[in-house]
Parts: structure tokens; sequence; C-alpha cells
């Protein structure tokens, strides 16, 4: 099969590798639709290591290829989400399948490309849920990419009612607004801290989400939660981004 292996900074090649094996309690997935996470943009810019240089991609969805000996519930020509990693490929193979554990049913209704945003978007919703909210919480997610995506959203759907998105980028912040965040907060033009010191008369928010992986965010967060709230880290910081230090 073919599968993009990364040879250095910036390297993909598309080359003939071995097929996955099944596994008797395994499948074989076609991928259809995979995303491109945070993590592998930094992998793909660094080059990674010999280790790293295992196929890459593991937010992703397909079609079940073939099923082991021992598989009952899943059946091939199955459309599926997947959890799983090496999708960067035509193939990936599953050594023990557990359905609605590892491998879920894509909804008739839903695209391959929809289905790969599944793994992304349950960071956000299982954030949400970690945090507890309360209704009238105040609830602040910096960064609106992806992951920031998902988290704000869970947030609303908990009935969270004042959920606040910080972002730098106009495009993400147009999309933030549309799609119903209580405010958005252009990080590019005004200080988050000052804005969300304004709105809860100096307390802080209730929850902070940190979502957007730079040193400034995470500066941020620490500066606008309030004492005794929640406090979330929801990316890697990566060597170059290192916080200033605290007093
Ligand atoms: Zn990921």
């Amino acid at each position: 099969m073919k599968a993009a292996i990364l040879h250095g900074p910036k390297d993909f090649r598309v080359e003939e590798v071995s097929d996955p094996t099944l596994e008797p309690d395994g499948v074989i997935i076609r991928v259809k639709a995979c995303g491109i996470c945070g993590s592998d943009l930094h992998i793909y810019n660094q080059g990674g290591t010999e280790q790293s240089r295992r196929v890459l991609g593991h937010e992703f969805s397909g079609e079940v290829a073939e099923v082991g000996t021992n598989v009952t519930d899943v059946k091939p020509g199955m459309r599926v989400i997947v959890g799983g990693a090496g999708a960067y490929a035509e193939y990936v193979g599953i050594p023990r399948v557990m359905l609605n554990r590892n491998v879920f049913p894509l909804p008739e209704d839903m695209s391959y490309e929809v289905g790969a945003t599944t793994e992304p978007t349950s960071v956000g919703v299982n954030a949400a849920k970690r945090a507890e909210p309360k209704e009238d919480d105040i609830v602040v997610v910096l960064g609106a990419g992806m992951i920031g995506q998902g988290t704000w959203q869970a947030f609303k759907a908990m009935g969270v009612s004042r959920v606040i998105v910080s972002e730098m980028g106009k495009k993400r912040l147009e999309v933030t607004r549309v799609l119903g965040a209580d405010m958005v907060i252009n990080a590019a033009e005004e200080d988050p801290v000052e804005r969300i010191n304004e709105i809860t008369s100096g307390e802080g928010a209730d929850i902070v989400a940190d979502c957007a992986g730079s040193a400034s965010a995470l500066q941020q967060a620490t500066e606008m939660v309030r004492g005794g709230g929640y406090w979330q880290i929801m990316r890697g910081t990566y060597s170059g981004s290192q916080p200033r230090s605290r007093d």
C-alpha cells in the first residue's frame, strides 16, 4: 500500500510500504479521511525522530476492508470512525477491534470528513465534562482552532450561559461568532486579561480552558482565572514558546 513517510523536516514522501496484517481479533480499515493534528504539524516541521517516522495521522474515518476470524460485530463495508494511528496511508490495521471503544459506526448522514473530526472534538467534550461547569459560570476558551472550537461548543452544549472565546486569527474569530459564542475577544487587538477583568469586575473567570498552545496564552490563563477557579491546559507548549517566569 501507499503511505506518507516523514523523512525529515517538511519532507513527506509517498512510498510503497507493506500492508498491515490482519489479526484474528482485528480489522483492516480503508482510510477515507484523516485530519492534520497540531501534533502532526509539529512533528512535520521538526522532522521527527526515528521513532516518529512511523506513519502519522490519528484523526480518521474509513471503511472496514477486512475483519479477523474472531470478529463478529464489525462487518466489511461498515463506515466507521476509528481510534488509532497511522492513517496517512491507504490502510490501517487495528489489532484488536472493540466496537464503540476504538471503532464507532459513522452515522449515515455524516461524511467521512466530518467523521474524522470526532477525535479532536472529543478532546473538548471531555475537557468540558471534567470542568463540571455550572450554568452561570464564566468560561473563557483561549484559542479557536480545532480543539478550541470543540471545547467552547461543548461548554455551550452543556448549558453554560457565558462562554467567551479569545483568539488572534480573524477567520477563526468570525467562525466562532457565527457559530454562537457569547463573546469573542480579538487577542491581536486587545488584552484578553484586561477584558476578562472588566467583565468579571476583577474577579476573574470561573473556568479557563487554554487551547492556544502559545506562551502568551498560558500566561493569560494564569492571570484571568479567579482564585479557586478551574484552569485547563489542553495542548502542548512546544520548545521556543516557553512562558515568562512569574514571581
Ligand atoms: Zn490529535
